[in-house]
Order: C-alpha cells, then structure tokens, then sequence
C-alpha cells in the first residue's frame, strides 16, 4: 500500500497561508512554526514544504535537497529556541508521531520540537 496524502490536512493549509501560523524559521523546503497547544515552554513543529505523510515517507521519497533542508531546519530552531546543549539550553526532545500507533492527528510529517523544562520519561508503561 502506497502513501495517500491529504491535501486538505491542517498543515497543508498553513503552507498555502490559508491558515495563519507564528513562523520560527522558513526555508526554500521548510517550515518551523509554534505549536498551537504547546505542552511545554519551547514547542515547534517542523514540517516539509512537500506533500509527505510522516517521517518514514519523507525519508523514503523525498529528494537529497529536502532532507538536508529539513534536518538543518531542525538544527537551527534547536538554536533559536535556546534548547541546544552546546549553547547553554537544557535539552529537548524530538517526536514524529506516525500511524495510529503513533498516535498522529496531522497527516502531514512534522517532529516536534519539545523543551524548556524536564520532560520526564519518554514513553508511559503500557
Ligand atoms: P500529532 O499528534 O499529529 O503529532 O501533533 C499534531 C500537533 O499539531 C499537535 O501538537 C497540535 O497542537 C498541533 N496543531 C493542530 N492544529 C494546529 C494548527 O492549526 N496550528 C498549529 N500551529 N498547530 C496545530
């Protein structure tokens, strides 16, 4: 079973400035915008300009030139939102929930950006 992307998703509307979104970083291939419900002080989601699902998709599909993109776009909100170790930050960690499973509601790729206080374990016991 192939990939089937929803153009009508929430995210493909914010990149058609159809909904309006506060912009951390845009590049020629991505988008780092505030989470709308942040569930701690520094929450972003990173999101490919291109039509992809979820991160195993866009790892599989998408050309060299929007991976690289994508990854440093990463690595630069983790600059700007003071997260990063190296610059004095505390830390972060980084999600992309995938499937049901993974418990997605968007089904356009987007890893989270998640810090600015402990975020305890990663995973609850099932
Ligand atoms: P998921 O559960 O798919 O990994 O996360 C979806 C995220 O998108 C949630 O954290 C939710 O708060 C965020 N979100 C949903 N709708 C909007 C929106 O319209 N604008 C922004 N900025 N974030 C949204």
């Amino acid at each position: 079973m192939g990939y089937s992307y929803d153009r009508n998703n929430i995210f493909a509307k914010i990149l058609r400035g159809e909904i309006p979104n506060e912009t951390v970083l845009e590049t020629e291939h991505s988008l780092a915008f505030e989470d709308v419900n942040p569930q701690a002080p520094v929450h972003v989601l990173v999101i490919p300009k291109g039509a992809y699902v979820s991160l195993d998709h866009f790892t599989q599909d998408a050309s060299d030139a929007e991976i690289v993109d994508y990854n440093r776009t990463i690595g630069e909100v983790c600059k700007l939102t003071g997260v990063q170790p190296s610059l004095g930050g505390s830390g972060f960690r980084a999600i992309a929930n995938t499937g049901a499973d993974g418990v997605q509601e968007v089904p356009h790729l987007h890893v989270h950006i998640i810090g600015g206080r402990v975020l305890g374990r990663m995973l609850n016991k099932a």
